[in-house]
């Protein structure tokens, strides 16, 4: 690449200068140190050098004005990439300063090759990694007869494509336990294919087996999975999804931090809302849809029907934005067979339903545990705001006004520790020879605008975004810059 317009200048675009330098910012360099007065220079995709430093001939100088400029925030547990391939500048995304997306999750994602030679063809303006997915795999293998444990030599097979997705650069396994097909295999199916992405370096994220009626069992299986194949466990989006566990957030934090005195390698991640948002099957782990027992327990202690709202519901598009106990009331039935008669509906379990499930306190406690790092669980339509505010959430309302940790801790969750329960490396700090991902945000300012109702308004306060030392979002807008690059899984440390 040719660093340097003809002449010797420096482009005037902000395509590729021979050197960009960032001065007068507070710096928060992701690693949880206090923020200081730095300047930053930036060559080609990296960061070249972090301190006092004076412009020299082909630079491009950038004033900070004061503004923090931290790591580029790393997602996690992320659902953007949905339709990505045809809105590239990922702007729910770069204007939250989010630069790097963890795809492939809750047990979805495979044919990663064909997925990262896509990424290289035709950029999107983030970072793309991604796990396996072990009910994609699962699904190659069982199809529809997956209602069922898997045999012994079905779960070689599983293993088998596994060991390819790994090969291609998957992180790891993801697992999507409350889903159809993962709900239908056995620890041991799961165990051995954990085993196989630890055996090439990766770890396992786990959408666990439940959040709500059996969640303390379910956490047990992930734990055991780190302990007997000595491998990084990761909780996806952590939570105490049922109105009996509200209130046990230091409970779970002493579970976690048990295992971890342990000798486990337990992580977690966590969205900054008490809605989650999935499908009206999820909320029947029996999927004993017109068992009007089960149907009463889910109403009165996983989601109140005022507090489930659908959003999207193919055979009802009337109903989107309406809440079960309103559209109780247009149906004149009572909310549990309101929701009976709508399972019992073609594509009734599929219905995208957003559903309050957690409570506030536990949420705010969970994520300050020290080894839970910020994801959004996010994507860039639908009815739940986390897609475009879950970041700007956090740094902005949840650091100045809920004074819930520093803004170095709320940073160090968001990139270096991130990058380090992902697996991924050199990106998530200020750092020499670290890849140029960078947020220059205004603190006093930055906050979410998306809610309820308005999930797509952008968040505000973020200046200007670098992915590999490309400007991708400035000023409100994104650049149309496509920098981001796949990110396949390092084989070396
Ligand atoms: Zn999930």
């Amino acid at each position: 690449m040719t660093l340097l317009a003809a002449g010797g200048q420096p482009r005037a675009s902000v395509g590729a200068p021979a050197s960009t330098l960032i001065r007068k910012a507070r710096v928060i360099d992701g690693s949880g140190n206090a923020a200081r007065a730095a300047d930053v220079r930036i060559a080609a995709d990296r960061i070249v050098a972090v301190g006092r430093l004076p412009p020299v001939p082909g630079d491009r100088v950038i004033d900070g004005g004061g503004l923090a400029l931290a790591p580029g925030f790393i997602d996690t547990h992320s659902h953007h990439d949905r339709g990505l391939d045809t809105a590239r500048e990922a702007t729910a995304m770069v204007s939250q300063g989010v630069t790097t997306i963890v795809v492939g999750q809750d047990g979805g994602g495979i044919d990663l090759a064909a997925l990262f030679g896509r990424l290289e063809r035709q950029p999107a303006a983030v970072n793309v990694a991604s796990y396996a997915g072990h009910g994609a795999i699962r699904d190659r293998v069982l199809g529809k007869d997956f209602a069922r444990a898997a045999t012994a030599e079905e779960i070689q097979r599983m293993q088998t494509l596994l060991a390819a997705e790994m090969d291609a650069g998957a992180l790891g396994l993801s697992t999507g336990l409350e889903y159809d097909p993962g709900i239908y295999s056995t620890p041991t199916e799961v165990l051995a294919l954990a085993k196989t992405a630890g055996a090439a370096g990766g770890r396992y994220a786990s959408h666990i087996r439940s959040e709500d009626r059996w969640f303390w069992d379910a956490l047990d299986e992930l734990i055991a999975i780190g302990r007997q194949n000595r491998m990084p466990v990761h909780v996806s989006h952590i939570k105490l999804g049922m109105h009996d566990l509200w209130g046990q957030a230091s409970k779970l934090i002493d579970t976690l931090d048990r295992a971890r005195a342990a000798g486990v390698q337990l992580t977690a991640d966590i969205y900054p809302y008490t809605y989650w948002q999935s499908n009206l099957g999820v909320l029947y782990p029996k999927r004993n849809f017109a068992d009007r027992a089960e149907t009463e327990f889910v109403l009165s202690h996983v989601a109140l029907a005022e507090d489930i709202v659908f959003n999207s519901f193919r055979a009802h598009p009337e109903y989107t934005g309406k809440t079960l106990a309103q559209v109780a009331t247009l149906r004149r039935t009572p909310a549990p067979q309101t929701l009976m008669d709508l399972l019992a509906e073609p594509g009734g379990d599929a219905a995208g339903i957003v559903a309050r499930g957690m409570s506030d306190a536990d949420v705010e406690r969970l994520i300050q545990w020290p080894f839970a790092n910020v994801c959004s669980d996010g994507q860039s339509r639908g009815l739940h705001p986390r897609g475009f505010g879950a970041f700007a959430r956090v740094l902005g309302p949840w650091v100045r006004d809920k004074r819930l940790f520093t803004i170095e801790e709320a940073v160090r969750k968001m990139s270096s520790l991130a990058a380090a329960n992902a697996g991924i490396v050199q990106r998530g700090l200020i750092a020499p020879d670290y890849f140029a991902d960078l947020v220059l945000f205004d603190p006093s300012r930055i906050a979410d605008r998306a809610d309820f109702g308005h999930a797509q308004d952008l968040a505000v306060g973020v200046r200007t975004v670098w992915v590999n030392g490309q400007v991708v979002f400035d000023n409100n807008a994104p650049t149309a810059v496509f920098s981001g690059r796949p990110l396949r899984r390092a084989t070396t440390r």
